[in-house]
């Protein structure tokens, strides 16, 4: 789903003015920073919101929104910018609610509605087992540099080790709201109504990977 999407966006334009070209690391998908400044405008407004991206040097992305794979340190680096500003809570809602709204692009642009169809009719078991298969396959689009891995059961599992999003975050609880977010939307419309994520381990409290449960009543 979202492999493609970013072929399909690509549509040879150059990157937006001051942003770094040449991604050291490893790429994740734009979602990751155009659904953000979505969240954080709907937040915060549009001025506090050029704040947070000046902070992070990614101003040029609000005039000209990545179409294209970014570098996941910019990522990283938005996500810090946001907690400086907003503090940790109320970034840690709008991460979320940038994972629902990037959960609602895939379902909306790049899952196919046919697909869609057959994994609702399907048992949630199932249904959960292809759309894990179908997760994994896209991960280098998420997951950036780290390494994805899924573990179908009661409940599934899904991790995401060395999580780029989280080298060098130091938290107290696990941080990755948006990608927890993400998930949680895919499966509340493709599985199960009731399903939570929760993440259970996480790079940024020092665990060796990012754990999500996907709990299904
Ligand atoms: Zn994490």
């Amino acid at each position: 789903m979202v492999a493609t999407d970013v072929r399909r966006d690509t549509r040879g334009r150059p990157p937006a003015r001051g942003v770094a070209m040449r991604p050291r690391g490893g790429r994740i998908g734009p979602n990751a920073i155009t659904r953000v400044a979505q969240a954080l405008r709907e937040e915060v407004g549009d001025a506090a919101t050029r704040a947070v991206f000046a902070r992070a040097a990614l101003d040029a992305y609000l005039d000209e929104p990545p179409l294209e794979m970014v570098d996941e340190a910019q990522v990283r680096r938005l996500h810090a910018a946001m907690g400086e500003a907003i503090g940790t809570v109320r970034a840690a809602a709008v991460a979320r609610e940038a994972g629902t709204l990037t959960g609602d692009y895939l379902l909306a642009k790049r899952i196919p509605g046919p697909a869609q169809a057959v994994l609702r009719r399907l048992p949630a078991a199932l249904a959960e087992r292809m759309l894990l298969a179908a997760v994994g396959r896209h991960a280098w689009t998420f997951a950036g540099s780290g390494r994805f891995t899924a573990t179908p059961g009661a409940p599934s599992v899904v991790e995401i080790a060395d999580n780029p999003l989280c080298r060098g975050v130091v938290a107290d609880a696990p941080a990755c709201h948006f990608h927890a977010a993400t998930f949680e939307r895919l499966w509340r419309t493709l599985v199960s109504p009731q399903v939570r994520v929760v993440e259970t381990a996480c790079c940024a409290c020092g665990a060796a990977a990012c754990r999500f449960e996907l709990r299904r009543p």
